[in-house]
């Protein structure tokens, strides 16, 4: 087993694309290591860069502390699955999974028991005397691993390997192939464009876009804080919402609207103010500020940790359908009012659209409490929950 450390790394085809552009990570040894980004972004070359089926134009790839940025694809130490699996169809299952033995001269017994122990391994017991046409997609898939496991890399280089599964074999595919990779413990780096497969797969992922690295964290991270706007929208099932907004206070509780905590300026500032919701003294709309930061957003505001953004501050305001909470009552702090537009059943979940001054915002909420069209709703958030991006280059603020 062994870990993988790549250096500047850059591959650019003789037509000039460079598809991996100056790329620096680390896998750990025993990691479960996701290379995720939309098609065309680079994630495909980067692995066959890392096995040696393309050369790296620039930088180096080192595996097990040893710097393979030349060495012969066979002489890596990595084992790779390819999307297609690439099964020899006149082999059986056994012979295919034992192929890289017999090229490295194997003695024929040796095969036999490694056929025999990997097939266990991968559920393929009873199948071994078959050909790869007279296996289900499923099956397919596992011969391809257990040839790549028996090969006996230090690395499993794996290319979409769930793509060419139908929906319920996929996630059966994937409770496998997690419990296979923790079981063996060996490094593996795996390429997809589905981000739910990475989030429940991986160790950590790598959020790809355009030959480059945009966040390099772990599942939890990458969706909880997305370092840019571009990750952001690319995680999750349901899209972050990303609103245009203005910091109105700041975390020191720093005020630009005046004592009331009301926004008197910038965009929808009046829309969590005079509607006569509730009557409970400062903030009597039920929407004032709760003395901590806020930025305000079509129909009113949410609470933020602001960091370095000032007050006045326009920026791109992120939030998760899943960390908003949706009422109907009257509420304190920072909120924002809006009416119901259309509601989507995700199964336990519901994503309620929510009109708020001509802006859509998606929350989530229990499909028992899925309110009705037209009903007058107000979101709120935890302070926590509530990103800041800058407008123009899309990073994270705060
Ligand atoms: P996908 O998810 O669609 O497989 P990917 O993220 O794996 O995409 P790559 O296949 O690595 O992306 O391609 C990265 C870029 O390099 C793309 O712009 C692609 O068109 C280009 N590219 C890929 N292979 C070659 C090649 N052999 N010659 C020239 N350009 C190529």
């Amino acid at each position: 087993m062994a870990g993988i450390d790549i250096e500047g790394l850059a591959t650019v085809y003789p037509n000039g694309v460079r598809a991996v552009d100056g790329l620096d990570l680390t896998v750990a040894d025993g990691e479960f290591f996701a290379l995720l980004g939309p098609s065309g972004c680079g994630k495909t070359t980067l692995l066959r860069t890392i096995a040696g089926l393309e050369s790296a134009t620039e930088g180096t790839v080192r595996i097990d502390s040893v710097d393979v940025t030349r060495a012969e694809p066979g002489k890596r130490g990595v084992a790779m699955v390819f999307q297609d699996y690439a099964l020899f169809p006149h082999m059986t299952v056994s012979e295919n999974i034992t192929y890289p033995l017999k090229v490295r001269r194997v003695a024929a017994s040796t095969r036999a028991s490694v056929a025999e122990r990997t097939g266990d391994e991968l559920s393929l017991q009873g199948l071994l005397e078959r050909r790869p046409g007279q296996l289900s997609g499923g099956q397919q898939q596992r011969v391809a691993l257990a040839r790549a496991i028996a090969s006996e890399g230090k690395v499993l280089l794996l290319d979409e390997p769930l793509s060419n599964l139908d929906a319920r074999l996929r996630l059966e595919a994937r409770t496998f192939l997690k419990k296979l990779q923790r079981d063996l413990g060996i490094t593996t780096v795996f390429v997809t464009h589905d981000q739910a497969e990475a989030l429940a797969l991986a160790d950590r992922i790598a959020v790809m876009q355009s030959g480059k690295l945009r966040q390099l964290g772990s599942p939890r991270e990458v969706f909880a804080r997305p370092a840019n706007t571009f990750v952001a929208n690319f995680i999750g099932s349901t899209p972050m919402n990303l609103l245009p907004g203005t910091v109105v206070s700041d975390s020191s509780g720093s005020d630009s609207r005046g004592s009331d905590g009301r926004g008197s300026d910038g965009p929808g500032s009046d829309g969590s103010g005079s509607d006569g919701s509730g009557s409970n003294g400062s903030g009597s709309n039920g929407c004032g500020s709760d003395g901590g930061g806020a930025v305000s957003v079509a129909g009113g505001s949410l609470p933020a940790a602001t960091g370095s953004a000032p007050v006045g501050a326009e920026v791109t305001v992120g939030v998760r359908p899943e960390y908003l909470t949706l009422s109907t009552g009257s509420v304190t702090g920072p909120c924002i009012r809006g009416s119901v537009v259309v509601t989507e059943n995700l199964g336990t979940q519901s994503l309620v659209s929510v009109d708020c001054d001509g802006t859509l915002i998606g929350v989530t909420v229990p499909e028992e409490d899925e309110p009705a069209p037209g009903a007058a709703v107000v979101l709120t958030a935890a302070a926590q929950r509530v990103l800041l991006y800058d407008k123009e280059s899309g990073e994270l603020l705060a």
